[in-house]
Order: structure tokens, then C-alpha cells, then sequence
């Protein structure tokens, strides 16, 4: 599988946008949204303004993806998101083969609103389903019903034209081996040309993390969670998906071009609060908090902070992205200590690592582990 293996590019870009809204805050989310949605208007115009502001930071580069994440971008109406795209094509220079992914919940997805967001440009939908089980969805405190997924699906299903991805959570507290064998078998059902599984982590001040330390809820062991790993990876590679990367599975070639753009380091503007960016030697994000980006726009002024990045950050971030991939990494490219190589070596024999001869993958197993094996490989780590 290690052939058509993407590139670096220099010449080329992505954007992503940040809608900073949703209808409920899900108890496992640490992202910015405000369930405020009553400005949207006023959030679309700065971040157009931004758009604008920021264009000759991609002047003489082609923009091969944009991607609209948040928060929930499909709160936005047809209009909001033209105007979005519009502002776009007026100050940047797009591929013509563009992928424009837009993320949505399912309880937003109607047939007239995916025409609509396919004539304006949008062709690929990435879809937050979750899980097929309505306890679970409950839990989650998401805000759409199972059968909500089931309508959204169908109505995919029928309008061949457009692209789209499923993301499924694994790992909650009521995530049985039964729940989700019965999430990912459904994929069978759907053509889905690309999946992303997400394992629950608990991030600090969730409501998950509070119910977690109130003795409220119970989290899945370690074992559980690497075993539903392994039963997603059997499963839906068994049905034609390839797992190209930790969380993600495509039919073949069925990637998403926007992350993998981020895996392979090419750079990036992110536009919208809290939105980071990457130009090749600094990385910049937008202050997190609705009002405080408004404000900043109303005068002209960009709300972001700025870090360089060390040849050593640089190289440790290519170790730890490109090990959670199927590519891996370049052997060339590696900077080994004596006492690194033995770790690979050692790694190597409980087949966790494999090696070609130009590339240092991990196993299937390896890459549910892959942060720590990466860290063992950073430039400085104490090997
Ligand atoms: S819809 Fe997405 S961004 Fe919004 S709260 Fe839920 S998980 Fe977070």
C-alpha cells in the first residue's frame, strides 16, 4: 500500500475556516463554539474581512483545499456560506480541482440544502453521526437522533454528485464490543468513500472530565479502548477501506486531501477564531473567544499570536504526524542517536515497527501507540 505516496508541496495550499457555533455543546468537546448563534451575520462579515486581510499571506500560492470545521458549520445558512466562498474567489487563486469540505450534522442535512451547498461550490461533507446507537447519541448530548443519521445518509446515498465522510466516536461508557461492531457495520449500508473514527479522550473541563472525576461516570479501560481499535481496523479494512491514518479509513485513494495536506506539512491558513495557521517557519493562532475576534476585526486588526518554529520542532512534529499514517516516515529524513536505533530495533521485534527501505511505518498495533513511540524518536528525547 505504499504506493501514490503524498508529497510536500511548497506551491500549494489549504484554508480552513472556523464557524464557532452549534446548536448544543456535546459533553466530550473541548473545541471553540458558543451555542450563542444569534450573530452569525456579524461573525460571517470579519471573517470575510479576515479573508481579505490575510490574502497576500497566499499570494503566490494555489489554494488545492478549503475546509469549513468548527463548532458546526452547517448552522450557516446557504447565503452566510456563498458570501464566505464568494470572498474566497475574489482574493485568492483557487485550484480548479478544489476540494471544498464542509463539516455538518446530520439534523441540518436536508436534500435542498446539500443541492444548494453542491451548486455554491461546497463537494465533500464531512458528517458527524457518532454512533448508530441512541443511548450513546443521548450520552453525547449530540444534538440529532439516530434516525436523523438514517434520513441524512439516504438522502447521500441518492445525490451521487457529492463527496462525503462519516466520523464515528468510539470508546464512551456505554461502548460495548456489541454497540460498536453494530456503529461500524452499518458503514456497509452507504457507499461512504471515507470514514473517520475517532477514540474518546476526556479533555480537561468536559463535562465528560467533570462527570469523570464526580465518580459519575465510569471511562472504558485502556484494553477496552485499544480492542475496539483493532475490532474497527478488522472490520473496515475487511470492507475495502484502507486505514491511512490513526483515526481515518478511505476506499482506495478516497483520501481527504486537507489533513493529509497537514500530515505532510504543507501550509496553511486558518481563518476564524481560534483558528491556527502555518507558513513553514511560524505557526499562528486566532484568539478563542467570539467577542474578543469580533472586536479585533471591527478594527481591522488580526487577533492572533505568533510562535517560531526550531528546526527541531519542525522535524519532532514530521516524526509524530507521519507515524500515525500509512506512509510513515523517510528513513533519510531520520536523525537517529545510537540508542534510537536500538528502540526501533527493539520495536521492530515486538512488531510494532515496521521497515522498508525507505520508510519506518508502524504496525497496526504500533500506531495505536504511536505518540509515545513517536516521542522516543524526537531530536532530545533522553535515549
Ligand atoms: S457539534 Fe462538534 S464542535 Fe459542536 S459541541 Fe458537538 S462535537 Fe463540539
Amino acid at each position: 500500500m505504499m504506493s501514490n505516496i503524498p508529497q510536500y508541496s511548497n506551491d500549494s495550499a489549504g484554508i480552513y475556516i472556523h464557524i464557532p457555533f452549534c446548536r448544543k455543546a456535546c459533553h466530550y468537546c473541548d473545541f471553540h463554539f458558543s451555542t450563542n448563534t444569534t450573530y452569525q451575520d456579524e461573525m460571517v462579515d470579519a471573517i470575510c474581512l479576515e479573508l481579505k486581510l490575510r490574502s497576500k499571506e497566499l499570494a503566490h500560492t494555489k489554494i488545492e483545499t478549503i475546509y469549513f470545521g468548527g463548532g458546526t458549520p452547517s448552522v450557516l445558512t446557504i447565503n452566510q456560506l456563498q458570501s464566505i466562498l464568494q470572498t474566497l474567489r475574489d482574493n485568492y487563486s483557487i485550484h480548479p480541482q478544489v476540494e471544498i469540505t464542509l463539516e455538518a450534522n446530520p439534523d441540518d442535512l436536508s436534500a435542498d440544502y446539500i443541492e444548494l451547498l453542491y451548486k455554491s461550490g461546497i463537494n465533500r461533507l464531512s458528517i458527524g453521526i457518532q454512533s448508530f446507537d441512541e443511548s450513546e447519541l443521548k450520552w453525547m448530548n449530540r444534538s440529532h437522533t439516530v434516525e436523523q443519521s438514517y434520513i441524512a445518509l439516504d438522502v447521500l446515498e441518492d445525490l451521487h454528485f457529492i463527496d462525503y465522510s462519516i466520523d464515528l466516536i468510539f470508546g464512551s461508557p456505554l461502548c460495548t464490543d456489541e454497540v460498536w461492531s453494530k456503529n461500524i457495520e452499518e458503514i456497509s449500508r452507504y457507499r461512504s468513500p471515507h470514514l473517520s473514527c475517532y477514540n474518546l479522550t476526556v479533555e480537561p473541563n468536559t463535562v465528560l472530565h467533570h462527570s469523570i472525576k464526580s465518580g459519575q461516570v465510569i471511562p472504558l479501560e485502556d484494553d477496552m479502548h485499544a480492542a475496539l481499535y483493532q475490532l474497527t481496523h478488522d472490520t473496515l479494512t475487511s470492507l475495502g477501506y484502507e486505514h491511512y491514518e490513526i483515526s481515518n479509513y478511505a476506499r482506495p485513494g478516497s483520501y481527504s486531501r486537507h489533513n493529509t495536506g497537514y500530515w505532510m506539512g504543507n501550509h496553511y491558513l486558518g481563518i476564524g477564531p481560534g483558528a491556527h495557521s502555518y507558513n513553514g517557519t511560524e505557526r499562528s493562532w486566532n484568539v478563542s473567544n467570539n467577542a474578543l475576534y469580533l472586536q479585533s476585526l471591527k478594527l481591522h486588526t488580526l487577533p492572533s499570536e505568533v510562535e517560531t518554529l526550531t528546526d527541531t520542532d519542525k522535524y519532532n512534529e514530521s516524526i509524530m504526524v507521519g507515524l500515525r499514517t500509512m506512509w510513515g516516515v523517510e528513513r533519510k529524513r531520520l536523525q537517529l542517536t545510537h540508542g534510537q536505533e536500538q528502540y526501533v530495533e527493539a520495536m521492530i521485534s515486538q512488531k510494532l515497527v515496521v521497515v522498508t527501505p525507505e520508510r519506518l511505518v508502524l504496525s497496526e498495533r504500533g500506531r495505536f501507540q504511536s505518540d509515545r513511540i513517536a516521542s522516543q524518536l524526537f531530536k532530545e528525547a533522553s535515549l
